[in-house]
Order: structure tokens, then sequence, then C-alpha cells
């Protein structure tokens, strides 16, 4: 079967005790980038073979992997951080093993959307995840269908383009609360909490941002 094992999105203890049993006993791993992923498995001594499957894999590398589990081999996907499928490629490769009919198990672990909300201060019984948000097409009419979004709305996006997307959350959405959580886990985790200006102040001040970010935003009741 193919389990779907989630594995540290910065600090490498964040590694379930399953998750390193469940790697060093499948036939293979199948890792977004075979180098970083070399790191954590060289930590737990995990001597596993890896293939890549990365987004521009193709059908051929899916239909490599798909033609391993066949041969009854087990194999362990994981992505470069966090739970494989959530904003990255292994949605793709997910979906083909189970159209194959072959079954698929998770092994459940870090994720930045979880961690990003449950260190919020947002409500977290209800919330919309977005992903990353698009890049032109489509992107104002998204931050204008939010206006009266009343859960807590998460999504990820690019250090780079962090400041111009508070810019716009204040001009279509007014004067929210957000969250930014940046390098969660890692040495510099923070959390930028507050109404948009006085977020976009902070950051503004540092001249450049830097590191993986989360932004949530609560829109006034
Ligand atoms: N599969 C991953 C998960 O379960 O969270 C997400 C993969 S997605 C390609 C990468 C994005 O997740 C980054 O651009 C950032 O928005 C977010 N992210 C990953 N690690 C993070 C961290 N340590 N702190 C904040 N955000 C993080």
């Amino acid at each position: 079967m193919l389990h779907i094992v989630s594995t540290p999105i910065g600090n490498l203890e964040d590694i379930t005790v399953r998750a390193v049993r469940i790697l060093k006993e499948v036939d293979y791993i199948a890792a977004e980038d075979t180098r970083h992923s070399g790191i954590l498995l060289k930590k737990y001594e995990i001597n596993t073979p890896m293939v890549s499957f990365h987004a521009h894999s193709g059908k051929y590398k899916v239909d490599k992997i798909l033609d391993m589990l066949e041969k009854g081999k087990d194999v362990a996907l994981i992505s470069d951080a966090g739970t494989p499928g959530i904003s990255d490629p292994g949605y793709v490769l997910i979906s083909a093993v189970l159209e194959a009919g072959i079954e698929v198990s998770p092994v459940p672990g870090a994720s930045a959307l979880l961690s990003a909300l449950v260190g919020s201060g947002m409500p977290m019984d209800k919330f919309l995840y977005l992903g990353f948000l698009p890049l032109k097409k489509g992107r104002q009419t998204l931050f204008k269908n939010l206006k009266d979004e009343k859960r807590t709305i998460i999504f990820y996006e690019s250090p780079r383009r962090l400041v111009k997307t508070l810019h716009q959350i204040q001009d279509f959405l007014g004067e929210v609360e957000v969250v930014v959580a940046r390098e969660l886990t890692k040495i510099h985790e923070e959390y930028v909490r507050g109404k948009v200006s006085g977020v976009l102040g902070k950051l503004e001040e540092r001249g450049e941002v830097k590191g993986e970010v989360v932004v949530l935003i609560r829109n006034k009741e």
C-alpha cells in the first residue's frame, strides 16, 4: 500500500515514532526532493531507497510508483515538509493510487496550516483553508467573495508577496484581524498578530520578510 507519511515543517524532532518505523519498513520512499529529505532520513538512520516524486514528475513517474505497488511493494510518500498532499504534489499520486484500486493509509503529523491555526488565537472550530492564492487571475474576485466569510480564513503565501497581499486584504476586506505565522517550529518562529494596518506597519518596518509564512484572517463580526 501507499503510506502517506507526515514529516517535520522545520524542527526535525517533529516526526512520530510510527512515521520513523514505517519509513524504515517500506520498500521505497517517494520524496519530493530526495536531497532535502536525505537530511531527515540520515538523522533517523533510515536507509530505505528513495525515488523522486515532485510537481513536474508527470505520468511516467506516477506509473513507475504504481508499478511498484502493483508488484506488492510498500511505498511511503513524503513531501519536503508537513503532510503530503496539502498544497504539494502528493495529491496527484494519492488519487492515481486510489483509482488503481490500491489502498492508502495516512501516518499523521505536522502540517503548517494546523500549527499556524492553533497558535493564532483565532477561532478554530470552523475554518476555510485556501492553499496558495491565485497569483493574478481570480485574486480580486476571491478577496471580494471573502467579505462575508465568518470562518477563520487560512492560506499559504510567499514571503516576497506577503506585504502586497496584506495591502490587498486591507483594500478589499477593510481593517480585519490578521495573523502572520512565520517560521513555525524553527529558531525564528513568530506570530505577528493584530489589525491588518498594525501588522503591515510591523512588517514594512523590517524592509524584507524572510522565511515561510501562513496568513490567517478573521472578518469583523
Ligand atoms: N504540505 C505542507 C503542509 O502540510 O503544511 C505544505 C507545503 S507548501 C508547498 C509550503 C508552504 O507551507 C510554505 O510556502 C508556507 O506557506 C507553509 N509552511 C511550510 N512550513 C512552514 C513553517 N515552518 N512555518 C510557516 N509556514 C510554513
